[in-house]
């Protein structure tokens, strides 16, 4: 899997998601700025860039800044919520400045869930549009999905809808909510614990492994996901050694994160896999440690797996 780094090219959007993490300061970062940042990931031997926001394809600059980054060496990627992209020809000229991946974040195949997250009627349906065209197009993607309580039984409903639709989208993301974010803070109904996904997640993972495709899991501790330990994000950046580059348009500036423990309890010190897991994110704020459990599997099965 290829080290790739972060920039925020704005913070407006055209949805308001109920958990949204990075949510509008309608900051927009000078195209100039954008690329020497891309410049600099290159520099640091980052293999690509994800352009993120904010909503990306909102950025009046979005193509130059993509065939800045693929003319430089450093694939260009963006994540999205798949509205815009639903009409026009923006994903068409942004196929032809460089973009071959985008992240498309959807989070639920009952659209009157991913309305209402999103609180944008129709966003769904949007979406569709988008991978249908991205599939016209040859432009790859990749789903983004954040964990929370509307759709934490459904998971893997929401992976078998989009493989029956779309069977050439090969890799799928999950990110349990981050709920230290202010708009979580204003809807603290949309956080969900762990053990309420636990059992859609497996068999989710159990699904999209079975029909031979990747994943890859963030923010949920290993003894939530304990037979796919070497898809956790965090676990993949300790066992690598990895470091992450995020280029945030707010005063967190530039932020290079090379430490992905969160919270550890007293049962992670009986767990076999405390050295390559990240635990519990927020612990004892949003999610009670009482719910770590020890795993008694081989740390170096997990890693062999990961490398
Ligand atoms: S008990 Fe602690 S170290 Fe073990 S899997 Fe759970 S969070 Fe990770």
């Amino acid at each position: 899997m290829a080290n790739l780094g972060y920039i925020q090219l704005l913070r407006i959007c055209n949805q308001r998601c109920r958990f949204c993490s990075n949510p509008e300061n309608m900051r927009v970062l000078p195209l100039d700025e954008a690329r020497t940042q891309v410049d600099e990931l290159g520099r640091l031997g980052y293999d690509g860039v994800i352009f993120t926001g904010g909503e990306p394809t909102l950025y009046g600059d979005l193509r130059a800044i993509v065939a800045h980054a693929a003319s430089h060496g450093v694939a260009p990627r963006i994540i999205t919520n798949g509205q815009d992209l639903s009409r026009g020809r923006l994903l068409r000229d942004l196929r032809d400045a460089g973009l071959r991946l985008m992240h498309v974040s959807l989070h639920s195949s009952r659209p009157e869930v991913q309305d209402a997250l999103t609180q944008n009627p129709g966003s769904f349906d949007r979406i569709v549009r988008t991978l249908r065209k991205a599939g016209r197009l040859g432009v790859d993607a990749d789903i983004n999905t954040v964990i929370n309580r509307y759709n934490a039984g459904h998971l893997d409903e929401t992976v078998r809808c989009v493989v029956g639709r779309f069977p050439w989208i090969r890799h799928f993301v999950w990110n349990n909510i981050d709920p230290s974010m202010n708009r979580v803070a204003e809807n603290p109904d949309t956080v969900a614990q762990p053990p309420e996904f636990e059992m859609s997640l497996h068999r989710a993972m159990t699904f999209l492994e079975a029909t031979g495709r990747t994943f890859r899991v963030e923010r949920v501790p290993l003894c939530f996901m304990a037979d796919f330990a070497h898809c956790s994000t965090e676990t993949r950046k300790i066992v690598k050694e990895e470091v992450r580059l995020v280029n945030f348009l707010d005063e967190k500036g530039q932020v290079r994160q090379i430490d992905f423990i969160h919270g550890k309890a007293g049962a992670c010190r009986a767990c076999r896999l405390d050295a390559v897991c990240a635990g519990l994110y927020e612990m004892g704020k949003w999610y009670s440690p009482a719910c770590l459990h020890p795993i008694f599997l081989d740390p170096d099965a997990v890693r062999k797996k990961v490398k």
